[in-house]
């Protein structure tokens, strides 16, 4: 029960109630968020935390919600959308970047600053906070191989900075995620290359991306992780998955480990073409899978 009115408590922040989420989440589905708010500065972050904090009332910091499946029920209490936090400088190796710029116009800042590092991005979706979470990564590269320090808020909404050595990156996941911090600005260190260089592998990793991923469908990328020597697409299509459909989504033709949403979807589709993989798979092929995507909202384990 939500006994606190953000947009009252705090009303030079943006903030919306009964705010619907599936107009801004890639797979394009879920409910409403009880409150929605874009904070404009860490402060404004650090505000909102705190009165969530204090008043008991449930939070979520997402970025381009491009990793998650939001509840068709909605979420509980505020979701924080950081995309005006969106600041980024470079001087000398370092790359500074708010949490919620996109991790594609970081990519491209780097390259035009000659700066090499996070080619591997190109074309990544996502926001830097998100790909912090999530150590996201692609093409032999990923987001803890040049982090140098995050700046993060705790759920109280006080102030941190961790190093590369306090974040424990490991495969799609890192301390951000077990100790419930949220990310406000990452800085990465880069070396010097030729702009065209950069340019040329760039648009190679984009190409490849353009060639295997079903991108003309709304999607959430990968569902499962990838499972220790196997590939999760591979043993969703020997598992003779690939391309079935429930409600309005479906395993794609196109990569197996993608789920799209290709007929006005609803959450309740991909969760249970989610629960048929993961049966499946184990009782045909023997391997656990786990999920890459975040479940957020109503009645979710998330
Ligand atoms: C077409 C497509 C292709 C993709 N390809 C790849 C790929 O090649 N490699 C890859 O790794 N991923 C891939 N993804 C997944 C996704 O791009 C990444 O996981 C991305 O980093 C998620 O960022 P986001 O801002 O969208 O996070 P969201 O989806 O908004 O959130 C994901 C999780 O991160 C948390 N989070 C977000 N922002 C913050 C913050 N500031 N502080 C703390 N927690 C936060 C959220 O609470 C949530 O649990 C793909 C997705 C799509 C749709």
């Amino acid at each position: 029960m939500i006994i606190v009115n953000f947009i009252e408590q705090l009303p030079e922040i943006e903030i919306y109630k009964d705010a619907p989420l599936d107009e801004i989440a890639f797979a394009q589905v879920g409910g409403a968020a009880d409150f929605l708010a874009f904070p404009r500065t860490e402060k404004q972050m650090s505000d909102l935390l705190k009165t969530a904090f204090q008043n008991q009332v449930p939070i979520h910091v997402l970025g381009q919600l491009s990793d998650v499946v939001i509840s068709d029920l909605g979420v509980e209490g505020l979701v924080i959308i950081t995309e005006k936090i969106n600041q980024m400088r470079v001087e000398g190796p370092l790359l500074f970047a708010g949490s919620g710029k996109d991790m594609i116009s970081v990519s491209e800042f780097a390259m035009q600053n000659e700066l090499s590092g996070l080619e591997w991005a190109a074309g990544l979706p996502g926001s830097v906070g998100g790909a912090v979470y999530m150590n996201a990564g692609a093409y032999s590269g990923m987001t803890s191989d040049n982090l140098k320090y995050v700046r993060v808020l705790d759920i109280k909404g006080e102030e941190k900075t961790l190093t590369l050595d306090d974040l424990h990156f490991e495969y799609r996941t890192s301390a951000i995620q077990r100790d419930t911090l949220f990310v406000t600005e990452a800085v990465f260190e880069l070396s010097p290359k030729s702009k065209e260089e950069i340019r040329l592998k760039m648009d190679d990793n984009n190409q490849r991306r353009i060639l295997k991923q079903p991108l003309h469908l709304p999607s959430n990328g990968s569902v499962f992780k990838r499972p220790e020597g196997y590939y999760a697409g591979k043993l969703i299509s020997d598992s003779g998955l690939q391309g079935v459909q429930i409600g309005g989504a479906q395993l794609s033709t196109k990569h197996a480990n993608f789920i799209v949403n290709v007929d006005g979807a609803k959450a309740q589709d991909y969760l249970d073409l989610i629960d048929l993989v993961k049966h499946r798979v184990l009782e045909s092929q023997g391997v656990k899978m786990e999920l890459e995507v975040k479940l957020i909202g109503r009645g979710l384990n998330d």
